[in-house]
């Protein structure tokens, strides 16, 4: 009797100990550099997927404007897919950084594989935690792969009469933090000349660049109303080519 209780224990830490193994194995993306990005030596192909809370979808218009957008900087001659997938509302007021990276923990499938290249994109039904009542954050890129967008907030403020359209302002956002992603600005893509707003991290200083930090912010609203999406200067672009970019 004792002996098979032993036996039992045993197969039950075995069991126990083979879970505990797997959960713990967690692939990620945290040694993607931007030049892994930006040049096709090691990864040819770039997969974007993004995860929205349902009813919280970025347009068709903004996939493509993003695609069209990282095809013309990135080499990746096997191209950029994107893969969308809905998930269930967090039920939150506000999302801080550690709800959202636990978020893309739980929805996350797909991590650099090969001479695939993947980002992850949240999109939220919420806005961040630190927005006051005058400046709402609409979006952070807060991994080497990795980019929340605030949804509920870039839908608050566009799509009206008097705002930009939601094509606009998504993509606005969406490749502002992907400028990010790709090093910009001095954020491990390097500065050929000093154009960094050093009072505003790693910004831009040319105020009509996607780069610049209020694109980030609600402030931005009134100059996007003329209806162009913001471009990355040439500053910007000099950097991503002494990179391995296009
Ligand atoms: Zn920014
Ligand atoms: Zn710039």
């Amino acid at each position: 009797m004792n002996y098979l209780r032993i036996i039992i224990l045993l197969v039950i830490f075995n069991v126990t100990f083979g879970c505990k193994k797997d959960n713990s194995f967690k692939p990620n993306s945290g040694y993607i550099e931007p030049i892994d990005f930006l040049s096709g030596k090691k990864y040819k192909m770039l997969v974007v997927e993004i995860s929205y809370v349902q009813g919280y979808m970025p347009t068709q218009e903004t996939v493509n404007n993003m695609v069209t957008f990282l095809s013309a900087r990135l080499n990746k001659p096997k191209g950029v897919k994107v893969t969308m997938k809905s998930i269930p509302s967090p039920r939150k007021s506000s999302f801080s950084h550690s709800d959202v990276v636990y978020l893309e923990k739980m929805h996350r499938k797909h991590f650099p594989l090969g001479d695939i290249l993947t980002a992850h994109i949240l999109f939220l039904d919420a806005g961040y935690i630190q927005d006051t009542d005058n400046t709402k954050y609409l979006g952070m890129a807060y991994g080497k792969t990795s980019i929340a967008i605030f949804q509920k907030t870039v839908s608050d403020y566009s799509g009206g009469i008097t705002q930009p359209t939601n094509e606009v302002l998504e993509t606005t956002i969406v490749n502002h933090e992907f400028g990010h992603v790709l090093g910009l600005v001095n954020n491990g893509t390097s500065m050929q000349t000093n154009h960094q707003d050093n009072d505003h991290g790693h910004h831009c200083d040319n105020d009509t660049c996607l780069m610049y930090y209020k694109m980030e912010t609600t402030d931005i609203i009134g100059n996007l109303v003329g209806g162009n999406i913001p471009e990355l200067d040439q500053n910007c672009i000099t950097d991503l080519r002494n990179n391995g970019g296009k």
